[in-house]
């Protein structure tokens, strides 16, 4: 089977291939750990994860790296304000963005790398710039890309530089503000400042730091080798940052970088624009908080096409439950799957839905696909039944189905009591019983001490005619 996907670079749907014939190796800009994922950048993390595993469904092995960035103005900013060094603040978040991505059933990647621990690489790759002339060390002591002596500049976005100067030059300029020879030069390495603390590292252009962009080029490339098959990214990225890292991989090696580059759209919510001012940059928090399970986020970021904005409704994920557990007890009335496996077993009545996800990943018609396939399904066996033969590539095609898209059984509750309770920490458990032991031998001072320690981890305690009910604050 074949899987065509859209290459921005060529702004056309491409047969994807591993270069190597061995193993399809691609690159995903991973998060910037200051603050918790929102479901906007888990829509990019969980596109790209299924996509991963079509690759896979189909029979070729990956090599998927996915970075981590651990230094920037933004983690250095808010780690001073946490009153934390950065790598403490940074691993909290980490350790926060890591436990998300195992709720949201996402594959692990192959190499997890960090910017911070990557300086040597970056420091390498810069001073083969300045020997290229395609850098150069600023008055302030910072190196900066020379844009203009990269002659295919431009060419993932489409952006000419004479035409839309003006505009590329704001967006450029709007991150650093240092001494360079253009305005549209951007930071390979940035000197050290007073503001970045204790935040600097030895190079031969004195103490600093890396600027963002280079370290996607130096750790792909330590990882994936000069040339690798794909690079993807929300489809913010596209403008500067993957623009720079083409410029920066192919201004040092003379190689191509990336040779497809698929690039995931925004997603909305209730309308409006993910921002800060407008408080809807929700996180896989807030919707446990609601009541509902990582699967029926993830069933939700896959309802639309990735190359379309996406438009997040509260209410869908009432629907993605719903279809969740349809799918669940359609499993359960099939035989036990065979052992063979995924991409040697057969889709049996589920086709249509690996030929939807191998068009340019349209997970939107696939899971329509899987639906009218579960509806047959669920027709046959309240009617005649089925034939052991047909019932068994049912049951193989809809667990690979489930496999492709990621949503894993085990985490979809059927009743949605039990699964609220699970959701609670066992230790908020425990101090909610002893509370209610202490009410029943009327030890108020014991009892309110403990509501308070529930308080200090962020639970309250409804008492209910059913007994007391935990809830988040
Ligand atoms: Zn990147």
């Amino acid at each position: 089977m074949e899987f065509k996907l859209f290459n921005t670079l060529t702004r056309k749907e491409e047969v994807i291939h591993a270069m190597d014939g061995e193993k399809f190796r691609f690159y995903c800009c991973g998060p910037t750990v200051y603050g918790p994922a929102h479901i906007g950048n888990f829509r990019t993390f969980v596109v790209q994860d299924c996509f991963r595993r079509v690759v896979e469904a189909i029979g070729i092995a990956t090599r998927h790296v996915r970075n981590i960035t651990d230094v920037d103005d933004k983690t250095i900013r808010d780690s001073q304000q946490a009153g934390q060094s950065l790598a403490e603040f940074t691993r909290h978040w980490r350790e926060q963005f890591e436990s998300d991505c195992e709720a949201l059933n996402l594959l692990l990647p192959h190499v997890v790398p960090s910017a911070v621990e990557h300086i040597p690489e970056q420091i390498a790759l810069i001073e083969v710039l300045l020997q290229k002339g395609l850098a150069y060390q600023g008055d302030d002591g910072s190196v900066y890309f020379r844009i203009r002596a990269f002659a295919g500049y431009g060419k993932l976005s489409g952006l000419k530089m004479e035409a839309n100067r003006s505009n590329a030059d704001q967006r450029l300029n709007a991150a650093d503000e240092y001494d360079k020879e253009n305005v549209s030069d951007f930071a390979l390495w940035k000197a050290w400042r007073a503001e970045d603390g204790e935040n600097r590292w030895e190079s031969p252009w004195g103490l600093g730091r890396p600027g963002w962009h280079i370290e996607c080029s130096a750790m792909s490339m330590r990882y994936l080798g000069q040339s690798f098959d794909l690079h993807s990214g929300g489809i913010d990225l596209i403008f500067p940052h993957h623009e720079n890292e083409i410029a920066q991989s192919e201004g040092a090696t003379g190689e191509p970088f990336s040779r497809h580059w698929f690039h995931v759209a925004h997603l909305r919510v209730e309308d409006r624009k993910m921002s800060k001012s407008l408080g809807n940059l929700h996180t896989l928090e807030s919707i446990i908080d609601w009541g509902y399970q990582a699967m029926d986020l993830r069933y939700v970021l896959l309802s639309g096409h990735y190359r379309q904005p996406l438009n997040f409704k509260r209410h869908s994920l009432d629907g993605a439950r719903t279809a969740l557990q349809r799918f669940k007890r359609l499993a359960g009335a099939l035989p036990t799957v065979s052992n063979a496996p995924v991409n040697q077993r057969q889709w049996g009545p589920f086709q249509a839905v690996i030929e939807a996800l191998c068009d340019d990943l349209n997970t939107a018609r696939a899971l329509g696909e899987l639906h009218t396939a579960a509806g047959q399904l669920e027709k046959a066996l309240k009617g005649a039944g089925l034939s052991p033969e047909s019932a068994q590539a049912a049951a193989d095609g809809l667990a690979n189905a489930m496999i492709a898209f990621g949503f894993d059984f085990e985490r979809v509750s059927i009743d949605g009591e039990a699964t609220k309770a699970v959701e609670i920490p066992a230790a908020i458990l425990t101090l909610v019983k002893e509370r209610e032991a202490a009410r029943n031998a009327r030890d108020w001072f014991r009892a309110d001490s403990l509501r308070d320690a529930l308080h200090a981890e962020g639970w309250t305690v409804e008492d209910t005619p059913t007994g007391p009910q935990p809830k988040r604050q």
